[in-house]
């Protein structure tokens, strides 16, 4: 008799475990496949077989048979099966939900069907073509079907085809049918996401010195089938191209890769590469995908027809075997790190999967990680240098505009005179430019036009953010309270404002200063179309437009050769955001930006606006000086007790009525409270643990609490989330529970 192990599709603590179910005579079955069970009372629920057995503890009378199959393949591969139980023991979820990142959500529930095509396919053997032909003289709609069948590729024509060229075909192809003449057949087609695609040359280039000296470290890892490395290359290095060369050397050893890449950064341009360079052999996963091509993409992928997955976050759940490969690139994205449940890292799963796969990990970022590059620094990754630009083209010049002095010369343009003056020149060069304008941050804190002041936390080391209902300033961290004040604490001015200026606002200005010059915009406004992000990327590539106006979605991955300048309209709006890593993100951002000026032969301009020219994270990305900013910034981390010396782990209890937000987040207090007492060896490195309203008390009609751990970051402490995490899976009346690691925001 045999017997399976199933993970019901249920994400509820109480049935965290298998289930055994028997399997009927003639059921081929073995893990990783999808079922059909009885459950409780319910006669047919979705699970997945993790483990087969012959015999069975239960009474026979009490184990049910399995009823179907979904698919007749294992939909989840061995090694998925393997990570979804590291993911439920590192992100303190159920195995059911850990699976559920395993499949494409479309297939679950069966909300998705294989699309299908019906096809004429002529039964009739070439030698007597002509006779079948002429047989038909009398009936015209045959015979011209037959000829249309003769005259095609392979004998066969889509039924589509044939209603197009002959109108009502139906009867007369039946006719045919039984005649034995030909066939009808369904055939499965794929959906293709890559209609309207650019093309690029598909020479390979010759390698510079760099790029060489980084493969020749690459592959011989490769060939070994293990290690982890970080390279830390310009923008403008030529690190496509190394993983262009490191893919195609997995494919050359009958190997398979993953290139994850931001999901911003996930342009078309990107796409286009990989695929005119790896062709059919690529498969692209990204959010612009309708549910079927996602569907068809993870088929092909599954059934061993691509050798290249390209991809954001969930990529990393690429149904490939053989893995030789997993590329990062611009590892320092925060889209990293999933912010639903399950909670997960992709690049902790990407050296999850290479360990256990025996694949490389190669992680890539002009701007490392504050993790990433501490990590190299203690050998657990190997650090990889491009420090030049390809050709030894120069980093663009960065000149920092001070908008305090702007004002008090009275100039209250969004543009300074020297970013005037340099797109002037630009444009009278017959080049391009992007106009950046950082969307996040907008209007969210208070600082002064005249001196640079920001309203900050006296206890927290964060700015204030303005609360616009209420009018006044709370601190995101602790909750603190103050009023906006009406003039400057330093300098006494009045001009203490909300920060920030919009696109069209800049829009606006470009018209104003140059009426003749075609520009774009580039924002959630303007891209919300499907596809709109591609057409504008294409117009401004082709030349159709000489300014581009955008957003954060502009600053990453984009290659434009014609581009010269870049300005940068307020390089702080992101450093006063209640986020102890604004500054990474603002030198991450900023150095990002400036790397988009340049990147062909004429040298590029970049002109950077700010309030704060001083600010470590503005002086040092102005000169592209990674070091100098990993080194400050590690310093103040250390000294405030952030990660990543230290965790900062919540639980958030949204509810409707406020009592049961507060009585659920207390009794959390409690329990941690207790957890701690009984291990007293975490207490010393706890720094705090409360209980209190959220900064913002109601988002969305829900009443917010919060239980906040900071914590040493060390092994050990995991336990301490971990005993969090179990808190938050507790289920509640009236009250939802999530736990977060290192939020990217407190509010
Ligand atoms: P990064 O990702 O490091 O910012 P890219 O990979 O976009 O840099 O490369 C920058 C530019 O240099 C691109 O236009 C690319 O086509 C070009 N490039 C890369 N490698 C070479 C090479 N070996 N020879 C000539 N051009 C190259
Ligand atoms: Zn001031
Ligand atoms: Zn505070």
């Amino acid at each position: 008799m045999a017997f399976c192990q199933v993970i019901v599709d249920i994400a509820h603590e109480d049935v965290d475990r298998v289930f055994t179910y028997r399997v009927p005579q003639g059921m081929k079955l073995c893990p990783g496949m999808r079922v059909h069970v009885p459950f409780g009372r319910q006669h047919r629920i979705e699970g997945v077989v993790v483990g087969m057995t012959e015999d069975c503890d239960l009474p026979e009378s009490r184990v049910r048979d399995v009823s179907d199959t979904l698919e007749d393949y294992p939909a989840v591969l061995p090694a998925l099966l393997e990570l979804a139980k590291d993911i439920k023991a590192t992100s303190f979820c159920t195995l059911a939900q850990a699976l559920r990142l395993m499949i494409p959500a479309q297939m679950r529930g069966e909300r998705i069907r294989e699309k299908t095509k019906e096809m004429a396919v002529l039964t009739v053997d070439p030698a007597v073509r002509g006779q079948v032909i002429a047989s038909q003289a009398r009936a015209p709609k045959r015979a011209a079907i037959l000829k249309l069948l003769v005259n095609s590729e392979n004998g066969e024509l889509s039924c589509e085809e044939l209603r197009a060229q002959l109108g009502d075909y139906r009867t007369a192809l039946q006719a045919l049918v039984k005649m034995g003449f030909a066939r009808i057949e369904k055939r499965e087609v794929m959906r293709s996401p890559y209609g309207a695609m650019e093309r690029l040359a598909q020479a390979d280039p010759e390698l510079t010195a760099q790029q060489k000296e980084v493969l020749s470290s690459l592959l011989p890892a490769m060939d070994a089938g293990e290690g982890a490395f970080l390279l830390y290359g310009v923008t403008g290095s030529g690190k496509t191209e190394v993983f262009i060369r490191a893919v195609r050397h997995a494919a050359q050893q009958g190997k398979t890769a993953i290139v994850l890449v931001p999901e911003i950064a996930l342009t078309p341009q990107m796409v286009m590469w990989f695929r005119s360079r790896f062709g059919e052999d690529a498969a692209v996963l990204h959010s612009r995908l309708s549910p079927g091509e996602r569907y068809d993409e993870w088929r092909r992928i599954r059934r061993g027809d691509v050798r290249v997955v390209i991809g954001a976050r969930s990529a990393i759940f690429a149904p490939l075997e053989n893995i030789g490969l997993i590329i990062i690139d611009e590892e320092h994205e925060a889209s990293y790190v999933a912010d639903n449940t399950p909670r997960y890292d992709a690049r902790e799963l990407a050296k999850m999967r290479c360990a256990r796969e025996g694949a490389v990990l190669l992680l890539a970022s002009a701007t490392p990680s504050m993790r990433s590059f501490a990590l190299s620094g203690r050998g657990d990754l190997t650090l990889l240098e491009m420090p030049r630009r390809v050709k030894n083209r120069p980093l663009p010049d960065v000149h920092v505009i001070d908008m305090r002095q702007e004002l008090a010369q009275g100039n209250r343009s969004v543009f300074s005179g020297a970013m005037l003056d340099g797109l002037k020149r630009c444009m009278d060069a017959g080049k391009q430019a992007i106009l950046f304008v950082n969307r996040r941050g907008y209007a969210t804190f208070v600082s002064c036009r005249s001196c640079g002041y920001v309203v900050n936390c006296s206890q927290c080391d964060v700015s204030m953010t303005y609360h616009s209902t209420e009018g006044i300033l709370r601190c995101h961290y602790c909750g603190q309270e103050q009023n906006v004040p009406s003039v400057c604490p330093e300098c006494a001015s009045k001009y203490i404002k909300y920060f920030g200026t919009g696109t069209q606002r800049v829009e606006e200005e470009v018209r104003r200063f140059f009426p003749d010059v075609p520009v774009l915009r580039m924002d959630n406004d303007t891209t919300r179309a499907k596809d709109a992000h591609e057409h504008l990327i294409a117009q401004f590539r082709r030349g159709e437009a000489r300014i581009l106006v955008g957003t954060q979605m502009i600053a990453k991955g984009l290659d434009f050769p014609n581009v010269t300048m870049v300005g940068i309209i307020a390089a702080d709006a992101m450093l006063n955001l209640p986020d102890y890593r604004s500054a990474e993100r603002t030198f991450q951002l900023l150095t990002q930006v400036a790397g988009r000026a340049g990147r062909a032969d004429t040298p590029g301009e970049v002109y950077l606006q700010t309030y704060d020219p001083e600010h470590y994270a503005i002086e040092t990305a102005s000169r592209q000086d990674y070091r100098a900013f990993y080194e400050t910034e590690m310093h103040r981390r250390r000294r405030a007790l952030y990660p990543p010396y230290t965790l900062i782990a919540r639980l958030l209890y949204e509810a409707d009525r406020e009592q049961d937000a507060s009585r659920e987040a207390e009794s959390a207090m409690r329990q941690m409270e207790a957890f701690l007492e009984r291990r007293s060896y975490l207490r010393k490195y706890v720094i705090s643990l409360r209980v209190m309203p959220c900064p913002v008390k109601r988002i969305k009609g829900k009443f917010r609490w919060q239980v906040t751990l900071k914590i040493v970051d060390k092994l050990v402490c995991q336990e301490a989330v971990g005993k969090m995490s179990e808190i938050a899976l507790t289920p509640l009346e009236g009250c939802v529970c999530v736990c977060q690691v290192n939020p990217g925001s407190m509010m």
